[in-house]
């Protein structure tokens, strides 16, 4: 492909990408295909002969569109966000065109420079404190990575070589491969599944912790924990703080787990991968009190800001934790000294290589600026409270917890297994789609104002089709008595009748 081609080919691309966001309330948020469906279409091996661009437009509308759930479309409510805007996808394509590895500054130093800048940007917006920004006099800083699994993973790997380094300064004699099988790390019984699996990945034992009645893990359970384990000759490590969790967006007492990390001197990890996005605005900042007793802190800027996968913005208190713990040292990575603090980043992560992800940050704040990513956050939290509103309405539902960020938990009265009948018989229909969540027990639907193209219309007709869902479930019910237990009947029929 010569470069007219690339411009055709890729000017076409972009319109077909327009038309895609533009036109996307016209197609079911989920898709009609069976599992198989394209392995079943495309040829089994690849062309020998070069294919002419156009034909790959077409099968791309015809075979892969079709098979596609529409994250981005304004009737999807399931999981939480994943970001994206035209300003990050033109972002991602200039990064794509540069096609840079940046492992050290000379790799490419815009790549490491621009990263420094838009994460201290971020960590400005969000009141993140400043001593884990770049711009301060000590050894914080932020670095991109792909994803707030990795890192999780990596504040757990920094904590365990941090913890070994300092109980073998304290008594030479102990052996590292006797400590590390001791180490311990907490979080609580509501957290992501990504945190189980750094314990895991990182070979620590993970202790999920009960979390109160309103999902959230309080200072008292942590440090009755530590003391348990310390009691055992067990060493805390490291605790994970779920500041928003994934079920009901319950928030952690930051100013609570904090003075009890500190005090043990355990490395404490903010996971606020969906909500932290919603610190830029002030009103919400209350949510991350004592956020300062941390080490780390990620907030996934590809959830809740319109930056497309993979942008997890991460900050450490200490840089140098993570070099310690990261550095490797091979000739052909030797590079220039530079007397100003710029980082290494590829001994702040997993991999060596790394993508020019600062770009579709920049673009994004700066096509948006901090008043339009405001308002985006606050747009949609609005959306979410218009919903909850809508819900409550119908004295069939209950909304509970009570509506959080983005996210709207609701059932029916008459049970969990209605409830879940409601859940199913929406998915069919692929219309809405949302997922299940528990809260105290109980089977729930968890709404979320996912797409930024949201509008309020859209989440009426999202209700609308909810509400219409229930109306035919209920006198579902009543006509098929022999199908369900005489109590839910009763239930079923009381419910059904309430709201005539
Ligand atoms: C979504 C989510 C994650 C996982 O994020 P990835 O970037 O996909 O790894 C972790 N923690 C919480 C609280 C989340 O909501």
């Amino acid at each position: 492909m010569d470069a007219q081609q690339f411009r055709e080919f890729g000017k076409a691309a972009i319109d077909m990408i327009a038309d895609y966001v533009e036109n996307i309330r016209d197609i079911d948020v989920l898709p009609s295909v069976e599992p198989g469906y394209l392995l079943d279409s495309l040829p089994e091996d690849a062309p020998e002969q070069p294919e002419d661009w156009k034909d790959i437009l077409k099968d791309f509308n015809q075979a892969v569109v079709p098979g596609i759930t529409h994250w981005h479309s304004p009737r999807f409510h399931a999981f939480y966000p994943t970001g994206t805007s035209y300003a990050s996808i033109v972002g991602n394509l200039l990064s794509d065109g540069l096609s840079v590895i940046g492992f050290s500054w000379l790799a490419s130093p815009a790549c490491t420079e621009l990263e420094v800048v838009t994460m201290n940007w971020l960590g400005k917006l969000l009141g993140i404190p400043e001593e884990f920004l770049h711009c301060s006099s000590g050894p914080g800083g932020g670095v991109i990575q792909g994803s707030a699994s990795e890192a999780t993973l990596v504040g757990l790997l920094a904590a365990k070589e941090k913890t070994v380094r300092k109980l073998m300064k304290i008594d030479p004699s102990l052996d590292e491969d006797e400590i590390k099988p001791k180490l311990v790390a907490y979080t609580s019984d509501q957290c992501n599944s990504s945190v189980e699996k750094a314990g895991l990945l990182g070979s620590m034992k993970m202790r999920l912790l009960k979390a109160d009645a309103d999902g959230r893990l309080r200072g008292e359970t942590l440090k009755n924990a530590f003391e348990e384990d310390k009691a055992q000759g067990l060493i805390p490590c490291y605790v994970i703080a779920n500041v928003g969790t994934t079920g009901t967006c319950a928030f952690d007492p930051l100013y609570e787990l904090g003075p009890v990390c500190n005090e043990a001197d355990v490395w404490l990890h903010v996971d606020a991968a969906y909500a932290g996005a919603a610190f830029m605005c002030p009103e919400y900042r209350h949510l991350m009190k004592g956020i300062e007793y941390s080490d780390s802190i990620d907030v996934n800027a590809h959830k809740w800001m319109p930056v497309s996968f993979d942008c997890s913005a991460m900050w450490v208190k200490d840089g140098y934790d993570l070099v310690k713990a990261f550095d490797v040292q091979r000739i052909y990575l030797d590079d220039v000294k530079t007397e100003t603090k710029i980082p290494d980043y590829r001994h702040w992560q997993i991999p060596l290589g790394r993508r020019f992800r600062a770009l579709k940050l920049w673009t994004v704040m700066r096509i948006y600026g901090a008043e339009g990513l405001r308002k985006h956050i606050r747009d949609q939290i609005s959306l979410a409270q218009y919903f909850a509103k809508l819900v409550r309405a119908d004295e069939r539902f209950l909304v509970e917890p009570e509506q959080s960020m983005g996210l709207v938990c609701f059932r029916l009265k008459g049970g969990d297994k209605i409830t879940k009948q409601l859940l199913e018989n929406l998915t069919e229909k692929k219309k809405v789609f949302m997922v299940a969540g528990t809260y105290r027990e109980r089977y729930m639907i968890r709404f979320v104002v996912c797409s930024r193209l949201t509008k309020k219309e859209d989440i009426d007709f999202s209700w609308k089709h909810i509400k219409d869902e229930a109306d035919i479930l209920c006198s579902d019910k009543i006509h098929t008595k022999a199908q369900i237990p005489a109590i839910d009947q009763i239930i079923v029929r009381d419910i059904c009748e309430k709201s005539k």
